[in-house]
């Protein structure tokens, strides 16, 4: 809408600077008689020869200078929209100047003078007819009075008398005439319309238009008076239909109320209501229009606003009401006063409109979840009311999910608008499990378990209870990953997650925490005897074997316990020192191990380490040491162990245990193993002399992770022949328990590696468990009894049987017999007195490091009996 502003509505002044139709009318007609008596003057001057001797004079005058004037001053006229007042004053000179020529014509001139005295008081009013009246009497005075005219005091007299009576009269006329016709002007211009006329020649053309069409449309009203300016300025759009109007009721005689646009100065659309009524004769005929016209677009506007609206609730897809609390106490009396169609749709009783019903009665689902008790407390407080998911279809099949929006829209209404979101509610459900579930085992994942744990210590700390927190790591997942692919791994795991979660049923949350890592929450029953019971109940799931594609997969896993409030009172603390107490199960025997502050002095280390142990193989931080092995016959060195050690930056030099099972468990198992291999192989290829083949092998300590890499074989196969060494110098060592931890694996990957031509010997043998049967469907090479037996073969006899048993055992299957933590003289002789073959030991020599191995070399070629080889 354009603002309209009062003051800018023009209240036309008595001497208005824009003509109206009527002054232009008359000064035209002024004018064109005024020209036409000039002419006549001339002439008259010209053939009347009673004027006198001068008459000529006067014409040529008259012709030459008078009228030049005169249409100079029409001229002006027309531009200005008044004669100048110096037009009048002129006059009276042009008068004088006439009858000082041709004094016969003084009295005619006169009465000239005064018609046009009567001139000057219709445009000037009486002030300035009165000053032209005053100059006149001087000049023409002068002039009669200075010629010989007749009686020119009578004349003069005649002229005061006419011109004041003139003014006096037609003055106080054209006063009255001025102010009533100011006063219409300015009553037009009040009013908030174009009040026009107009004739009807053959379309509309305006003869008067009032001030406000400078407002409303930005044209002067005295452009409406241009012929054609009507239909130049209606919207296309609408031309021919208002033209036919227009013309229809000029004909047929009878008012007309047109509505049409019209293109404002600035370019803008107006709207205008034009009321037309046909102007009739007395004889009947239509001569005219008038009409009103008013600004409507400020009501357009506000109507087409009000359609859309309409139309927007009527179609929108959200369910629209509003209601009526009829009786302040009672939130079942709402009542719908207004409500679209989807609102219809909502409610179960195919209502084509609700209006008049109660809510309660229209809307039953809503109502069975209180809705009716929100509305009715928006309109008693007036605050509003939100409601993101709403759900009130569930029994109805599909769930249907709303978001509710109440809000105060007057004394005693409400407005609701309900939003279906099922599409974007499920989204947004799924979302949210996305983020707090495994998408691969659909457990909940860590940041779920974070919640909940949080959630179970404040309860606990609030009902004094107990919880408990069991971390679990699978111990050879990576292998089979490795070996069987991700696919089988995934496989495992999901049919895993299935089986603890069936054996764990309600008990607790179990939460998956990326990798083969899984986390089981207990808050009841939490205490260390129930969460031990619940460690022991996974142990037993897991001994049954898993069918993953076709084969039968046993995984055993590591658990750590930590209790609350015992082992940490926060989450993070706990969920660390279950960390810790996983770490010492890995390192133990045991499946699971509780939480014990003694563990936890090399836990912060540990876990630094584990992150450590990639840069270690980047930055060449490990060493190879090797530690010597002699023929118990002959005491020579026959090879050497190859020890690994971390060169750590702080710690300063650390040894396997340290970190071994952290490689382990980390995977950097893999680069390590590989590592040690090449060095060994290097290292032990200088012992030789130059152009000497190599003598003293080297073995290397495999761990049963290594079993489960598929590139190992082929990757050991090109470094032998890339190194050049000699594989039956080299021995392969994995310990008995990881030969048990999969002896079929073991028997297919050592079977492999023996076929490189490589040895294969059974570390730690006599710990391990084995079933002596299996031992000889094992490809080896070797076994080296465990140091625990030899420790105790001087003063055990038990030992002695032991290692006595393993050395006939070894021997009949054909295998060499290692005995290793040889630590004195006496197991020493004891061990060459059993038939053991190979002695390792501190006795015999630490590790060294590699550039030391052929001294000692040197050293054991001396006579047997000098044990000691690598002490000095
Ligand atoms: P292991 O294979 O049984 O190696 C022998 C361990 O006994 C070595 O400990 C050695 O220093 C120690 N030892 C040697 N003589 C004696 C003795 O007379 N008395 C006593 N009490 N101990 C003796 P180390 O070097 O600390 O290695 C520990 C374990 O770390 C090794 O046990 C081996 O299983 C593992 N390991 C070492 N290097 C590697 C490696 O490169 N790869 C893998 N997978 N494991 C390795
Ligand atoms: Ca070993
Ligand atoms: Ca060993």
């Amino acid at each position: 809408m354009r603002p309209r502003e009062r003051n800018a509505v023009s209240v036309p002044r008595a001497h208005g600077s824009v003509p109206n139709a009527w002054q232009r009318e008359l000064g035209r007609l002024v004018f064109a008689a005024r020209h036409t008596s000039i002419v006549a003057l001339a002439v008259l001057a010209a053939v009347v020869p009673s004027i006198g001797p001068n008459r000529w004079w006067i014409a040529g005058a008259v012709l030459g200078l008078v009228l030049p004037w005169d249409l100079l001053m029409h001229w002006w006229t027309r531009r200005t929209g008044r004669p100048p007042v110096v037009m009048f004053l002129a006059n009276q000179l042009f008068g004088a100047a006439f009858i000082a020529l041709a004094p016969t014509v003084y009295v005619p001139t006169l009465l000239a003078l005064v018609a046009d005295i009567g001139l000057a008081i219709v445009i000037f009013g009486r002030r300035t007819s009165g000053t032209a009246l005053a100059f006149g009497v001087l000049v023409v005075g002068c002039a009669a009075f200075s010629v010989d005219t007749h009686e020119p005091l009578v004349g003069m007299f005649g002229y005061v008398i006419a011109g004041a009576s003139l003014i006096a009269g037609v003055g106080a006329l054209f006063e009255s005439e001025r102010r009533l016709r100011n006063r219409h002007l300015a009553l037009l211009g009040d009013v908030d319309a174009i009040v026009w006329e107009a004739v009807h020649t053959p379309t509309r053309r305006y003869t008067f238009a009032s001030e406000r069409a400078n407002a409303i449309l930005g044209f002067p009203a005295t452009q409406w008076t241009d012929s054609g300016f009507w239909q130049d300025h209606i919207h296309p759009d609408d031309l021919e239909r208002v033209l036919a109007e227009d013309a229809d009721a000029f004909r047929g005689r009878h008012d007309v109320e047109l509505e049409y646009r019209m293109i404002s100065a600035d370019g803008r659309v107006v709207c205008l209501r034009d009321r037309v009524t046909v102007v009739i004769d007395a004889a009947g005929q239509a001569v005219g229009l008038r009409g009103v016209v008013i600004d409507i677009t400020a009501q357009r506007g506000a109507e087409e606003r009000f359609r859309q609206y309409a139309d927007l609730v009527e179609r929108i897809q959200m369910a629209l009401l509003v209601a009526r609390l009829v009786d302040p106490a009672d939130s079942r009396s709402l009542e719908v006063v207004a409500a679209n169609p989807m609102a219809c749709a909502l409610s179960p009783h195919g209502l084509d409109d609700l209006v008049g019903y109660r809510v309660v009665d229209v809307f039953p689902r809503l109502v069975k979840l209180g809705l009716h008790e929100h509305l009715a407390r928006v309109v008693a407080t007036g605050e509003p009311y939100d409601l993101d998911d709403l759900e009130p279809d569930r029994a109805a099949g599909g769930v249907v999910h709303y978001s509710v929006h109440a809000f105060p829209l007057g004394p005693d209404l409400v407005g609701v608008s309900l939003d279906d979101v099922t599409g974007p509610s499920l989204a947004a459900q799924a979302l949210r499990r996305q983020a707090t579930h495994d998408t691969l085992t659909g457990l909940p994942n860590r940041a779920l378990l974070n919640d909940r744990l949080r959630r179970a210590l404040r309860e606990a700390t609030q009902n004094c209870t107990t919880a408990a927190l069991l971390v679990m790591d699978l111990d050879q997942f990576k292998e089979i990953n490795d070996a069987l692919g991700h696919h089988a791994g995934d496989e495992l795991l999901v049919a895993m997650s299935r089986r603890l979660e069936d054996m764990l049923g309600d008990s607790g949350l179990i939460a998956r925490l990326g990798g083969d890592e899984f986390a089981i929450l207990l808050t009841e029953n939490a205490d260390r005897a129930g969460a031990t019971a619940v460690a022991q109940l996974v142990e037993r799931a897991l001994e049954q074997p898993f069918e993953v594609e076709g084969i039968s997969l046993q995984t055993n896993a590591s658990l750590g316990i930590a209790l609350y409030p015992d082992h940490a009172t926060d989450p993070e603390l706990l969920a660390q020192r279950a960390d810790v107490a996983m770490y010492q199960a890995k390192r133990s025997a045991h499946s699971f191990a509780m939480y014990a502050a003694e563990h936890d002095h090399s836990s912060v280390r540990r876990v630094t380490l584990l992150g450590e142990l990639r840069r270690a193989v980047e930055f060449d931080e490990f060493r190879l040491f090797h530690q010597p092995t002699i023929s118990l016959a002959t005491g020579a060195l026959v090879g050497t162990e190859a020890l690994v050690r971390w060169q750590h930056p702080v710690h300063g030099l650390m040894g396997p245990s340290e970190f071994i099972d952290l490689a382990e468990v980390s995977g950097m198992i893999h680069p390590l193993t590989r590592w040690a291999f090449k060095s060994a192989l290097y290292q032990a290829g200088a012992w030789a002399e130059p152009g000497e083949e190599p003598t003293i092998g080297v073995s290397i300590n495999l761990s049963v992770r290594n079993l489960y890499d598929p590139e190992l074989t082929a990757w050991m196969e090109a470094l032998l022949v890339e190194s050049n060494f000699p594989p039956s110098l080299v021995t392969l060592e994995l310990t008995e328990s990881e030969v048990m931890d999969d002896p079929f694996l073991a028997v297919e990957v050592l079977g492999q590696l023996r076929a490189l031509g490589v040895h294969t010997s059974i570390d730690d043998f006599g710990t391990g468990h084995s079933a002596l049967a299996y031992l000889k469907h094992l490809p080896i090479d070797e076994i080296k009894i465990d140091q625990s037996f030899v420790a105790g073969l001087r003063t055990s006899r038990a030992d002695e049987t032991i290692v006595r048993a393993i050395i006939d055992l070894g021997h009949n299957l054909g295998l060499t017999v290692v005995a290793e933590g040889v630590e004195d003289d006496e197991t020493l002789q004891r061990l060459r007195d059993l038939g053991c073959d190979r002695a390792q030991g501190f006795h015999l020599s630490p590790p060294v490091t590699c550039h030391q191995i052929p001294t000692v070399a040197s050293a054991t070629k001396a006579p047997v009996g000098r044990a000691s080889v690598a002490r000095q």
